[in-house]
């Protein structure tokens, strides 16, 4: 078991996906709570039961999977429907990305949350809080590179998160992806490096 739990967060398109990618192939396990609430709503993913009951056989596409586009239109026109989703989702992100952590056996273990400084229960599990930061223009560039979405559309997902300065204040250590790939990869090294010294200390004080 680990108990080293690297909790990593940054705002949407900061690069978090790609810095927790770049720990995972240093050897850390990678638990991601959006990958899970993927699982989740796949076709036989454990919510969609319960999510088909809530909001009707029409959310469901032809395989059976969540069809995400019409369930993000639901919940965009009506934040009741929201609170439902996420009273389905949450409880079930929250019960397996905790089994998986306790089943990690790498030194350390990255818990990856978007929204883990707005979020208590996620950031009380974390021995150490990464973020990665980038500026707001980069991050809008991105994702509009990445998902073909409207500047006004990562806008208003950008106003619902938490704002820079406030995951600032919650880092522990912080990435900037403000630079190319390679300055990325150095800054991983270094963060490993500290995160497998502070595991091993904590591993023998517990011995
Ligand atoms: P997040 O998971 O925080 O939403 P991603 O890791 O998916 O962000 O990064 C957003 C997009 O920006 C992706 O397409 C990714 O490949 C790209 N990207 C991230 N970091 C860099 C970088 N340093 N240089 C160039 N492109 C990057």
């Amino acid at each position: 078991m680990s108990n080293f739990i690297v909790g990593l967060t940054g705002g949407i398109g900061s690069g978090k996906s790609t810095v927790a990618e770049l720990f995972a192939a240093r050897g850390a396990e990678l638990v991601d709570t959006d990958a899970i609430a993927h699982e989740l709503t796949a076709a036989g993913g454990a919510a969609m039961p319960a999510l088909l009951a809530a909001f009707g056989p029409a959310m469901a596409d032809r395989d059976g999977a969540l069809d995400r586009a019409a369930m993000r239109r639901t919940v965009f026109a009506d934040p009741g429907a929201r609170q439902r989703l996420e009273d389905i989702l949450h409880p079930l992100i929250r019960q397996i990305s905790s089994a998986r952590c306790r089943a990690a056996v790498s030194p350390y273990v990255i818990l990856a949350v978007p929204l883990l400084v707005e979020s208590g229960t996620y950031r009380q599990r974390c021995q150490r809080i990464v973020v990665v930061d980038c500026p707001e223009k980069l991050q809008i560039e991105r994702v509009m590179a990445r998902s073909g979405i409207s500047r006004a559309e990562v806008e208003a997902i950008m106003a619902t998160q938490a704002t820079r300065a406030q995951r600032l204040a919650a880092a522990d250590d912080v990435v900037s992806n403000d630079g190319d790939l390679t300055n990325l990869y150095r800054q991983v090294d270094k963060l490993d490096l500290e995160y497998l010294r502070l595991s091993s200390e904590i591993a023998k004080a517990n011995h």
